[in-house]
């Protein structure tokens, strides 16, 4: 059935709150590997874990490792509908090359784009509000029926991302962070050993890859995600920025 975040009665039914002993998992877990995390996640909500990927720059990798583990493991793909055709390629090249078998294309509201952005111009005015009605209520949205998501985030991304923790509370989910620990060169080692494609857009020179009216070319000296929302003060779309709405667990 079609989620849309508008209307409460196409919502799943919300499951009750839970504990979790998060500092726990997280020393458990402090020195495990990328496909360790991945098959933790997979044991800790069997059933009812995704993996929510942008299919950009650097997404092969998790992606990669979650198809050792579990092809049929539902992969979120949050389709803005202000995405490079590069990267609508990308994915369906990636998930064939993986065997993912359950990509799930997620897209905003109609009702919302409707409402908030009905000359197609909101990313130009207020992005913040952009992202709320192009990812995070639509991520919100489909994940109420999971009880934990993977996220491909890496320390070495720096910013907010430099003190990632391996799993994190998210309301009522647990989110992991199976590259966390990462480096770059391990991240492109991995490319290389598994001969993983690459994003077509990288060997243009873009690092991190979004949206087309907020991804550019990182500066000369800049940090991987400089790229993003250049100039603007604005440096995470807002599905990280603490617990998704809670309008979705009902
Ligand atoms: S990244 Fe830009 S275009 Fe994409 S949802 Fe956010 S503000 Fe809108």
């Amino acid at each position: 059935m079609f989620i849309d975040p508008e209307n409460p009665e196409t919502i799943p039914a919300a499951a009750p709150p839970r504990r979790f002993n998060v500092a726990a998992l997280e020393a458990e877990l402090a020195q495990a590997s990328p496909r360790d995390i991945v098959e933790a996640a997979i044991r800790f909500a069997p059933g009812r874990m995704a993996v929510v990927s942008s299919f950009g720059a650097e997404s092969a990798v998790l992606l990669k490792f979650v198809a050792e583990v579990d092809p049929s493991l539902p992969v979120l793909f949050l389709d803005t509908q202000w995405l490079f055709k590069e990267t609508l390629a990308y994915r369906d090249a990636l998930t064939a090359r993986l065997g993912l078998t359950d990509v799930r294309t997620v897209t905003p509201s109609p009702s919302a784009l409707a409402i908030r952005d009905p000359k197609r111009d909101l990313a130009f005015r207020d992005r913040d509000a952009c992202c709320e009605i192009r990812k995070v209520a639509p991520l919100a949205a489909e994940l109420a029926g999971f009880d934990g998501w993977m996220s491909g985030r890496k320390r070495y991304h720096g910013g907010d991302r430099a003190a990632l923790p391996i799993v994190e509370e998210d309301g009522r989910r647990l989110k992991f962070n199976p590259l966390a620990r990462l480096s770059r060169p391990e991240l492109n080692a991995v490319f290389a050993t598994a001969k993983l494609p690459r994003h077509p857009l990288e060997s243009l020179g873009f690092t991190s890859i979004g949206c087309v009216p907020c991804t550019h070319k990182p500066s000369v000296d800049g940090s991987i995600r400089d790229g993003r929302w250049s100039g603007l003060g604005k440096t995470e779309c807002g599905i990280h920025l603490g617990p998704l709405p809670a309008s979705a667990d009902r």
